[in-house]
């Protein structure tokens, strides 16, 4: 037997089996563990450049202004959004190929990070923006809210439980989720609650902050592959954070304040000129500078690993009447394909329209409220229709639409 074991050899190095840990038997021959680990290495880099060389070939076709136009499908207005998030991504992902392009200056030069953050009320399309761009780029996406993270060891969620949702939603493939992008919710309700930072611990603010700058800046992070909190018996996973695109979005209620009373300093001991005056005071968000975010309270730390700013407009009636009708999955487009599915032509009359964006406005929950509104209009219309055969058409009137919204407990929403 032990004359038998000298000669069996690993088919791939050819050591014999007593120089190696184990020696796994195929059908017509062995292979041992060194052997194993190397192959796992080759497959992992083939599998690795073959994405890279995929996301290279999406960016020969999606230049800047090809990813605005994607998301002008299902995106109306925000065309500054639109564009400085088209550069962002273009950026981030040259970035992720700067290896396998030859340039002049290649070696010297190392491209930062473009994470971004998007300021603007709630409603106007900052989930929308993030949720496109990751299907443009066909990467993994995932949304975190800020709110339920607090600081390590308190009760909440720990900052890497952000990273267990890429994973899930890339399938547990480590190196896709490395190349994704996380949308980071609600970045304003973690600004420091108050200027004395000592008073009490702040571990749903500050706290958490000081815990995202390792993940944004990019670094290899333990994650608990389920969420959650870290239990000793879970298996961590190592993601490298290092190309994740990190895209964050908050309303930061009341930063026009800020923002207003840094332009009204600014124009102190000059005179008043034509920029000043310019001023749009309508749409101050426009305005918004790292400065105005350093005074919400966000720490200058963070500021600088999300060097990418840019704002969204609050949504007017011309806008959300837009959104009603024309993106690819407009709420018009889905009722009437719901409908058209039980065998339905659906219409609406004329001014129903008009009065959804009205009654909208007056919820101020941006084109949020449109969906809510559509529903509470034609839930009745949804119900009874499956079930009658003889229906082939209906039409949506003025009338009917008033009728139903007064009886629903929307209308109990309006806000003052
Ligand atoms: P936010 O993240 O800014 O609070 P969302 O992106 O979640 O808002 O928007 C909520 C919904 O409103 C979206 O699902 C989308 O249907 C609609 N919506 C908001 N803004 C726009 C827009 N600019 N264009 C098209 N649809 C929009």
């Amino acid at each position: 037997m032990a004359k038998e074991d000298k000669e069996i050899k690993c088919s791939f190095c050819g050591r014999n089996k007593q120089d190696t840990d184990v020696l796994i038997a195929g059908i017509t021959g062995h292979i041992c563990n060194h052997c194993v680990i190397q192959a796992q290495t080759i497959v992992r880099d083939e599998v690795s450049s073959r994405a890279n060389s995929s996301i290279f070939s999406a960016l020969h076709l999606l230049k800047p202004y090809d990813i605005k136009k994607h998301l002008d499908e299902y995106v109306i207005g925000q065309d500054e959004a639109k564009k400085v998030l088209s550069v962002a991504v273009y950026n981030h992902y040259k970035r992720l190929i700067q290896s396998t392009v030859k340039t002049s200056l290649k070696d010297e030069i190392e491209i930062d990070k473009s994470n971004v953050i998007m300021v603007g009320e709630t409603g106007t399309g900052k989930t929308l923006l993030a949720r496109t761009i990751a299907k443009v780029l066909n990467v993994p996406f995932c949304i975190a809210d800020a709110t339920v993270l607090t600081e390590a060891g308190y009760v909440g969620e720990d900052v890497e439980s952000i990273l267990s949702r890429l994973l899930q939603a890339a399938d547990f493939d480590v190196s896709a989720a490395e190349r994704g992008i996380v949308f980071i919710d609600e970045l304003d309700k973690i600004a420091r609650k108050s200027d004395n930072p000592s008073i009490t611990r702040d571990v749903s603010g500050e706290g958490v902050q000081q815990g995202l700058l390792k993940l944004l800046e990019g670094s290899i992070v333990s994650v608990p592959p389920q969420g959650g909190r870290k239990h000793p018996e879970q298996k961590m996973i190592q993601v490298n954070t290092k190309n994740i695109l990190f895209i964050c979005g908050g309303a930061f209620d009341g930063i026009t304040r800020n923002i207003g009373n840094r332009l009204n300093t600014q124009a102190i001991g000059y005179a008043v000129d034509k920029e000043t005056a310019s001023i749009d005071r309508d749409n101050l968000l426009q305005y918004v500078s790292p400065q105005d975010l350093k005074s919400f309270g966000l720490i200058p730390e963070l500021i600088g690993r999300l060097p990418v700013l840019t704002y969204l407009s609050p949504l007017d009636a011309p806008t959300l009447l837009r959104i009603l009708s024309e993106p690819k999955n407009a709420l018009v487009k889905q009722y009437t394909h719901l409908f058209e599915m039980d065998g339905v032509k659906l219409k609406f009359e004329k001014g129903v329209l008009d009065f959804i964006v009205e009654k909208a406005m007056e919820f101020k929950l941006g084109a949020r409220g449109l969906r809510s509104i559509c529903e509470a209009i034609m839930m009745d219309m949804m119900f009874d229709t499956p079930s009658d055969s003889t229906t082939k058409e209906l039409s949506i009137s003025l009338r009917y639409a008033k009728d139903k919204l007064k009886k629903s407990t929307l209308n109990k929403l309006k806000v003052a």
